[in-house]
């Protein structure tokens, strides 16, 4: 009840005096107070639907805020989690192109393939530490894939394989499988689908595909990683690659070039033997040697008989062949120091230091034999037919005081062979 409404009752109450007339304006009061109180509550009702749809819309923007609050501190927690995994990748991927300029740097400083596949082993398995992988490169002669560098556990993989046997080598492009697909795919140089999926890489320099990086998928996430990191990861395991094999296939192919000038300027292409530059170096320092040591030096001077009609018959590239076989030929038969050198076109010169007269006699005409009787050489898929050798003979300093003397003292020798029917070993007189 309202305060004025009290004080007017209780006046009232004092002044009753005239009860009939005080007992009405009591009534009339209780009334007017009824109706006030009910005002009263009416509008203590509205008050407080008011206060409440204010409370609880301010409720609602608390709420709100609070809401927005969380939803940023999530975001800022996000924001931190992916920073830290691009700062890692970053400091990977830095550690990654250090790895790489020194195997480029140190790949350049090699001298011979041969120098490049410790290199190789150690700075691969660096740089993809979580896979099994391993580098075949092109041999010599260029028939097969030799496994030159290895490193992880994977399934097992051949030591030596075919170009028919790697995908990536048949298609001139890399070649990956899916984690768990089947064997339809697989390389035959590997001997088991590995699990996790492979990717085989062909280095390519030059036109040419001196080897080809093979990597069996490891893991490379970590826990942390989602479908964007994987597909970033990918793509940058995919160039860190791609950027690998470049590297190592150009400096393989400069070696290669570099080895194949060096062999070229000592070495006959067509036989492999020392050539002719070579050879004459070769004799003055021997003859030099053994005046020093006071020992012999023999020399055999061997020519194929008839070769002019071999080739008529055959062809030059028969020719060829045959002239190929007969070095190899040549070069099993030798030991020790000998040194085997193509004088001409179908003329051989085998030096023999330490060998008197009397070993290179023997050794002579043991190739004889085994050349009329033994050699043969497939050409074409087929059987060549055999040819014989004419053979002088001439041993320092017996037939000469200087290497060029007995050089032609065994041309002389070979000149009687051919005079006297051909097939023969003849000594310098
Ligand atoms: P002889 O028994 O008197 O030595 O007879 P010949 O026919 O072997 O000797 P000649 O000197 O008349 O002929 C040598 C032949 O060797 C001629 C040449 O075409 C051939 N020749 C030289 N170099 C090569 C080569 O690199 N490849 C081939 N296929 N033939 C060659
Ligand atoms: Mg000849
Ligand atoms: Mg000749």
């Amino acid at each position: 009840m309202h305060p004025l409404l009290n004080r007017q009752i209780r006046r009232t109450l004092g002044e009753l005096t005239d009860i009939p007339e005080a007992w009405r304006r009591l009534l009339g009061l209780v009334d007017a107070a009824y109706c006030e109180g009910d005002e009263d509550r009416r509008r203590l009702e509205r008050m407080v639907e008011l206060s409440s749809s204010e409370l609880n819309r301010q409720n609602a923007t608390l709420k709100h805020e609070i809401d927005e609050r969380q939803q940023a501190e999530t975001q800022l927690r996000e924001s931190y989690k992916r920073l830290a995994v691009w700062v890692r990748r970053l400091e990977s991927h830095n550690q990654q192109m250090a790895l790489l300029n020194k195997l480029g740097d140190m790949l350049q400083a090699c001298q011979h393939v041969a120098e490049t596949h410790s290199i190789l082993s150690q700075l691969l398995a660096q740089l993809f530490p979580g896979d099994a992988g391993s580098l075949a490169l092109l041999g010599d002669p260029e028939n097969f894939y030799e496994v030159v560098a290895d490193w992880g556990d994977g399934v097992e993989r051949k030591r030596q394989f075919h170009t028919d046997e790697c995908w990536a080598l048949r298609r001139g492009h890399a070649h990956q499988t899916l984690p768990g697909e089947g064997e339809a795919s697989r390389c035959a140089h590997l001997l088991q689908a590995p699990p996790g999926g492979y990717l085989c890489v062909p280095l390519i320099a030059q036109g040419r595909m001196p080897g080809v990086l093979t990597l069996q998928q490891g893991n490379f996430e970590t826990e942390d990683t989602d479908q964007e990191d994987h597909l970033g990861l990918l793509e940058a395991r995919r160039q860190l690659v791609q950027m690998t094999s470049e590297n190592i296939g150009l400096a393989i192919v400069n070696l290669r070039l570099r080895e194949s000038l060096r062999k070229q300027s000592l070495r006959d292409p067509l036989t492999g033997l020392y050539n002719r530059r070579h050879m004459e170096d070769f004799i003055v320092r021997e003859c030099r040697r053994a005046q020093r040591q006071q020992r012999s030096v023999s020399f055999m001077m061997a020519d194929v008989d008839h070769f002019k009609h071999f080739n008529d018959q055959h062809g030059h590239q028969a020719g060829d062949a045959l002239l190929a076989g007969l070095a190899r030929a040549l070069q099993q038969h030798m030991r020790g120091d000998d040194i085997a050198c193509r004088y001409g076109g179908e003329e051989f010169i085998v030096i023999l230091p330490g060998a008197s007269l009397a070993n290179v006699m023997q050794r002579a005409e043991s190739l004889r034999r085994l050349v009329a009787d033994d050699l043969r050489i497939v050409y074409d898929g087929e059987e060549l037919p055999g040819v014989t050798l004419s053979i002088g003979v001439s041993t320092f300093p017996e037939h000469g005081l200087s290497g060029e003397q007995c050089i032609r003292a065994a041309d002389d020798a070979l000149y009687r062979a051919k005079l006297s029917g051909r097939d023969r070993v003849i000594q310098a007189e």
